[in-house]
């Protein structure tokens, strides 16, 4: 699920101003030590979320759902995971054309997630930290 949405991470990494501060140590960020957080809630917790709505609201399976981002991601000759939203358009298009639905699974997701989550940089190490102590 993460491949899908890894181009909104990408974006906002190159968007951001190299001098920004980390919200959990206070100092600034250099290039290389910079990684993008999923703010507040998790994403985790979004995809969580998201597959509860998928299958309470929408009736459908979770395999479903599996099998829709499993073929969309396979269409994408070489590419595991998309890396722009140019790439997502030209996705959409495809699948718009060949009339397959299978698409609207994926960008129900992509959009559920962008709606969801608010993006900030942090320090790798700070992060990584985070990450394990939400983990428990
Ligand atoms: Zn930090």
């Amino acid at each position: 699920m993460r491949n899908l949405v890894y181009y909104k991470t990408n974006d906002f990494k190159k968007s951001t101003h190299p001098d920004s501060k980390c919200p959990r140590c206070g100092n600034f960020i250099w290039g290389n030590e910079l990684e993008v957080d999923h703010y507040g809630i998790s994403f985790r917790e979004i995809a969580g979320t998201f597959v509860d709505t998928y299958v309470n609201d929408l009736g459908k399976t979770i395999d479903e759902f599996y099998n829709s981002m499993r073929y969309v991601l396979d269409d994408v000759l070489n590419v595991y995971y998309i890396r722009n939203e140019n790439e997502l358009n030209h996705l959409e298009s495809k699948f718009r054309e060949k009339k397959d639905s299978r698409i609207d699974d994926v960008l129900f997701w992509i959009q559920f997630h962008n709606a969801s989550m608010t993006l900030k940089v942090m320090h790798k190490k700070c992060h990584q930290m985070k990450s394990k102590e939400t983990q428990k």
